[in-house]
């Protein structure tokens, strides 16, 4: 069985290694301009108001897929000179490319998972665990809340920014239970393929649905698939955003995306963390995801594992950040979420907390340098998850990637 998986990651890693398929990548032609200075700055307007649940939006806001209108105004909050003119690697219908293979002048971490010393990869703390789900809210999302409930869990959520106004009452009542809500974009397209124009409204339009569905405007954000480089980055450091990755992957996306993937594989990587764990010098983040149903159910399976081994907590406790909001919230760094006062707000899409500018990068844990955080190599030596640590990294590879190996041992 471990055989048959090593030819399958190594070959998945080989495909990886050339390109990257989107799960739901919205990326076209109309994304690809030059690297230079924002030449798009018109604002079509947005299209729909959302409708769903009892929250009643007062916003409209434009479809689950790109090219997204662009509010002129959030293209004031940027300023292109200072933004790098990373080459875009956009091969349509596949995702990021490397434009010159075997270099990463903009610290891709798609193609090496290069990091810059601001980017959050992991809980600086020996035992910490810094628990993220991405994606949601869906529909198999209350099940999880339901279960975080009973154990007094509170986590980091990666929303997507178009799922946020299918679902607003979701996302009230996570913020509510104490959760920290985050930004994941709004069509969960590779960043990296995109305008600086795009990167700027994927990231807008979802804080602009989130403030008014909670209030608070959040400070993280996380790149679909983790596909960040320098540009990616600036832009979101201009918009008062840090850029959150992770260094455990579950690979539980690959339960729904991948028929011949074994859910005791995910096991296999829980009991692998917690039998490094005594070795370790930082604590860990992971990746696990809450838009499809079997993720939801392995997230309620190993949480538990998880638990007695780890001090299990949302990304900013285990970074001591009291200020994961841009307004001023005092997030507890009890684990219990901030006063959900701002919550409390219903319909009116006004936040009760105002005014203030993003705090400080409270991460000085995530000065590991441009190097990749020692957590963060997993060994080849077992099916370790986060030997392809990208975020859902597709049927198209994965399904390859399968065929191939079962061709190399004869199936
Ligand atoms: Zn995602």
């Amino acid at each position: 069985m471990q055989s048959k998986f090593f030819i399958y990651a190594a070959i998945a890693l080989l495909i990886s290694s050339a390109s990257a398929a989107p799960k739901s990548s919205t990326a076209s032609a109309a994304d690809a301009p030059s690297s230079s200075v924002a030449s798009v700055t018109s604002a079509a307007p947005a299209t729909t108001t959302p409708t769903s649940g009892s929250f009643t939006f007062k916003n409209t806001y434009p479809s689950a897929v790109g090219p997204l209108p662009v509010d002129p105004e959030w293209l004031k909050l940027v300023n292109f000179t200072q933004v790098p003119g990373a080459p875009y690697k956009l091969q349509a219908g596949v995702g990021p490319v490397n434009p010159t293979p075997g270099q990463n002048t903009y610290c891709s971490w798609t193609f090496t998972q290069c990091i810059r010393p601001d980017d959050i990869t992991f809980c600086p703390t020996k035992g910490d665990w810094g628990l993220t789900y991405d994606d949601g809210p869906s529909q198999f999302s209350p099940k999880l809340y339901d279960f975080l409930d009973t154990l007094n869990q509170k986590v980091t959520l990666y929303l997507i920014g178009s799922n946020v106004i299918q679902y607003p009452d979701l996302v009230q009542r996570a913020f509510k239970a104490g959760h920290h809500i985050a930004i994941h974009t709004w069509t969960h397209s590779y960043l990296t393929t995109l305008s600086n124009e795009q990167i700027i409204a994927e990231f807008k339009w979802t804080e602009r649905a989130i403030k008014e569905v909670i209030g608070v405007s959040p400070r993280y954000v996380r790149p679909p698939y983790g596909d960040v480089d320098d540009r990616v980055r600036n832009i979101a450091h201009q918009l008062g955003f840090v850029v959150n990755i992770w260094n455990k992957d579950t690979l539980d996306w690959s339960l729904a995306e991948s028929k011949t993937f074994q859910a005791a594989w995910i096991d296999n990587n829980v009991t692998a963390w917690i039998a490094e764990a005594p070795n370790a010098t930082t604590g860990s983040i992971s990746l696990e995801h809450d838009i499809y149903s079997p993720t939801v159910d392995v997230a309620i399976k190993i949480l538990p594992i998880l638990k007695n081994t780890f001090n299990v907590v949302p990304v900013p406790v285990c970074l001591k950040d009291q200020t994961p909001y841009k307004e001023a919230v005092t997030y507890s760094l009890s684990g219990n979420g901030p006063a959900p006062a701002a919550a409390s707000s219903g319909s009116s899409g006004n936040a009760t907390a105002t005014g203030g500018s993003p705090g400080p990068v409270s991460v000085a844990a995530a000065s590991a340098g441009s190097a990749v955080p020692s957590a963060s190599v997993n060994s080849t030596t077992k099916p370790s998850a986060a030997s392809t640590s990208f975020d859902t990294k597709t049927m198209v590879m994965g399904v390859a990637a399968v065929m191939l190996s079962l061709a190399v041992v004869g199936f």
